[in-house]
């Protein structure tokens, strides 16, 4: 069965006595053993505090982003293997705001090579894939996702990829309150599965959990979480409230009868 994983992406969010707080206060709601994965991924300065309080905890952590090498005249990056050494077991890795929103934007070919460099490091990428508003209008929706997955995961082997998460996160719904509807979620989930299937097998796609972003809070989690494709979400702005972040990691668990 495929691992149901909810994750938090706090973007350029929180101070550090607020991250602290709130990882304290999902401690205690969420309990010290989940039946789901849950992680939470706050901004790099404050990755090694979050680090401390999750000890013994439900939550794992992860990153928001990485470098592909490993180390040198890079300013301003950080290399997969940095992370690991803080603590983090998943780096996110092609987020719409890093494709789309800052500078010139990153393109497959370099999302690519950050997939392979957390890899090798050790670390589980977050793959996230998803089309602009254009694209969907423009009947273009399965055509991105299929070129995303493909240069974004070439020259992975089936046993790497068994460690990828991909998430969903159709750009219109990032951040805009405006969620995809559970069958739109649904249907972009299975044609990732399908691309999936074409290149690494059909084993290897059904075991891959593939999260929804985009707009998930408390009140439609249970809806998209019900999808049969849906295997948990990307959460940003509701994962930095311990009650919404709370009530999404528990429809899940509801959702997937464990
Ligand atoms: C995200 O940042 O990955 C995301 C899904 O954001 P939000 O939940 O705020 O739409």
């Amino acid at each position: 069965m495929r691992k149901i994983f909810v994750a938090g992406n706090w973007k350029m969010n929180m101070t550090k006595a607020e991250a602290a707080a709130l990882v304290d206060g999902l401690a205690k709601t969420l309990g010290s053993s989940l039946p789901v994965e849950v992680a939470v991924c706050p901004p790099f300065v404050y990755l090694d505090t979050v680090a401390d309080h999750i000890k013994g905890t439900a939550m794992k952590l992860g990153a928001q982003n990485c470098y592909f090498e490993t180390k040198g005249a890079f300013t301003g990056e950080v290399s997969p293997q940095m992370l690991l050494d803080v603590g983090c077991t998943f780096v996110i890795i092609g987020h719409s705001e890093r494709r789309h929103t800052i500078g010139k934007g990153e393109c497959d070919g370099m999302i690519n090579k950050k997939v392979h460099a957390a890899l090798k490091a050790g670390l589980k990428p977050i793959l996230a894939i998803g089309e602009k508003l254009e694209q969907r209008d423009g009947n273009q929706m399965e055509a991105i996702l299929t070129q995303q997955l493909k240069d974004g995961l070439a020259g992975l082997t089936a046993e790497q990829m068994a460690t990828i998460t991909v998430a969903y996160e159709p750009v219109w719904a990032i951040g805009t309150g405006r969620n995809a509807t559970p069958q739109q979620a649904q249907d972009a989930h299975v044609h990732i599965r399908k691309v999936l299937a074409e290149m690494f097998g059909q084993a290897v796609a059904a075991n891959t959990t593939i999260q929804y972003g985009g707009s998930m809070n408390a009140a439609n989690a249970a809806e998209l979480m019900a999808q049969k494709d849906v295997d948990g979400g990307l959460i940003g702005g509701a994962s930095l409230k311990i009650d919404d972040f709370t009530k999404i990691v528990q429809a899940a668990v509801k959702a997937k009868g464990l």
